[in-house]
């Protein structure tokens, strides 16, 4: 479907087309028209199906085309842009020029990301908007709040904090976006979301977001929402789009080495690697650093401009290998991560889809291989559980052979097969260069790997086998 079919404005249209999309997503298709005409939302999607469009351009439509509390200002408004202060009176600029739509997100670079969306696509309609988070001085955020904006996406942390600190005022919202609704909520923000809600008009617009639907998101939607429209967006996975996906069983202390030998046996292009916590971040970029693996940590121990700086050095040409915590796991549209490894399994199930859907991103293909200690077992099956799919062993690995196989108990039943051949690189098995193992590695116990398909943006689809161990793909 082509986007001048949605009935959007004029000004959104030149924008999208001067972006290059041709045809509309899915869920631009299902959510724009119900929110063009007012209706509550709820979307169960990912981040990479086109979702920020989604919400983003039929918000900009209703505000341009629907009188706010201040019309006269908007006539004479000058295009879109980020608010800067600009003197005087300020106050009361804000006061004629109130926040009619309130988009809030869990993460910095999310809400970043989010603003440079309603910039891009709000180029053309006059709107004004201003992104808040934590992380950053408030002042710049102040004076561009006292300047007036029609729309602000923020953090709720520091949305709280502005809102304490009389710098803003929530009594004109009219649309108000939850986006990423379930990672707010296991970031804990369910206390400032609450006070947020209640300090936004009853009378209003909501569209809330969420990649998975867990009994406390339905309960939030059905307190928020009224009679909501369900869209669901579960990715198809083509072949091509398909992400392989590994499983090493093995020791914890031995995940260093099994990570710089799969580094340096292996073909990739940009490679995120997922670490439970900030220390351990910290320990798995000094370790690879040390072995001569260029990395880069990311989490909420590093200042903003510095989680800005790695980011960028990430989508560059030459990215460092970028070792995370989950604020990467969800968001961050960064195109052409080849390889996620998880180097710790997440506590939550839920968590294991959003990280794997950092790779094989609009259409590409991927890799997602977890290093599985013996004590993440249990989080192993319970994603297996969740993603409906065993991940069965297919042989061991030829570089670091299991030693107790009573000790592995494969969690999709069916008993190792050692195929012949060896390992290849797109099985997220280390590939034997030379005949070398990593310089600093010494053996890796008991690990195994099993492969499951995963489909495009992280939603698992179908588990797929090659028939007789056919070579995988290398990337
Ligand atoms: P999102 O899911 O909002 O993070 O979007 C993922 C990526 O898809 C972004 O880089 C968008 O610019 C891009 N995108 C969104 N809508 C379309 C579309 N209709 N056609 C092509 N690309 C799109």
């Amino acid at each position: 479907m082509n986007f001048d079919q949605l009935g959007l404005a004029d000004s959104l249209l030149r924008a999208v087309r001067g972006e290059g999309y041709e045809t509309a997503t899915p869920i631009q298709q299902q959510a724009i028209p119900p929110v063009l005409a007012g209706r509550d939302l709820m979307g169960c999607a990912q981040t990479g199906t086109g979702k920020t469009a989604a919400f983003a351009l039929p918000t900009l439509h209703r505000l341009s085309t629907i009188a706010g509390p201040a019309p006269s200002n908007q006539s004479a408004a000058p295009p879109m842009r980020h608010t800067k202060g600009r003197g005087r009176d300020s106050f009361s600029r804000a006061e004629r020029r109130p926040i009619r739509s309130l988009i809030l997100a869990p993460t910095r670079e999310l809400a970043a990301q989010i603003g440079e969306s309603f910039k891009t696509y709000g180029q053309f309609t006059g709107l004004r908007y201003a992104v808040v988070f934590g992380g950053v001085g408030q002042g710049p955020q102040v004076k561009a709040l006292q300047n007036g904006v029609d729309i602000l996406v923020a953090t709720p942390g520091r949305l709280i904090d502005l809102m304490e600190q009389g710098h803003i005022n929530l009594r004109n919202v009219e649309i108000l976006i939850l986006d990423e609704a379930d990672q707010m909520l296991d970031m804990g923000f369910i206390v400032p979301l609450r006070r947020i809600v209640a300090a936004v008009p009853k009378q209003r617009q909501t569209l809330m977001f969420s990649a998975t639907m867990p009994p406390e998101i339905r309960k939030l939607a059905s307190e928020w929402l009224r009679e909501p429209v369900h869209v669901q967006i579960v990715p198809v996975a083509t072949p091509a789009e398909l992400v392989e996906h590994s499983v090493f069983h093995v020791e914890q202390q031995n995940k260093p080495q099994l990570l710089v030998h799969y580094l340096q046996t292996t073909a990739q292009t940009r490679t995120l690697v997922f670490a439970r916590t900030k220390h351990g971040a910290d320990k798995v970029v000094k370790h690879l650093e040390r072995a001569g693996i260029r990395a880069a940590a990311l989490h909420g121990n590093k200042s903003q401009s510095v989680r800005q700086r790695t980011l960028d050095a990430f989508k560059s040409n030459r990215p460092p290998v970028l070792v995370a915590t989950d604020i990467a796991a969800r968001g961050l549209d960064v195109d052409g991560v080849s390889h996620v490894i998880n180097y710790e399994l997440p506590d939550v199930a839920e968590v294991y889809v959003h990280r794997i859907g950092r790779t094989g991103r609009a259409g590409a293909t991927g890799i997602a291989t977890s290093f599985c200690g013996r004590h993440e077992r249990d989080q192993l099956r319970q994603i297996e559980r969740l993603t409906r799919c065993s991940i069965n062993v297919e042989q061991e690995h030829p570089e670091y052979k299991r030693e107790a196989a009573s000790d592995h108990r494969p969690t999709g039943g069916r008993r190792p097969q050692r195929r012949p051949g060896g390992g290849n690189v797109g099985s997220g098995e280390p590939r034997s260069s030379g005949g070398g193992r990593a310089k600093s590695s010494r053996p890796v116990k008991k690990a195994t790997y099993a492969t499951v398909a995963v489909g495009g943006s992280g939603q698992v689809t179908r588990r797929r086998r090659r028939p007789g161990g056919a070579k995988k793909r290398a990337l």
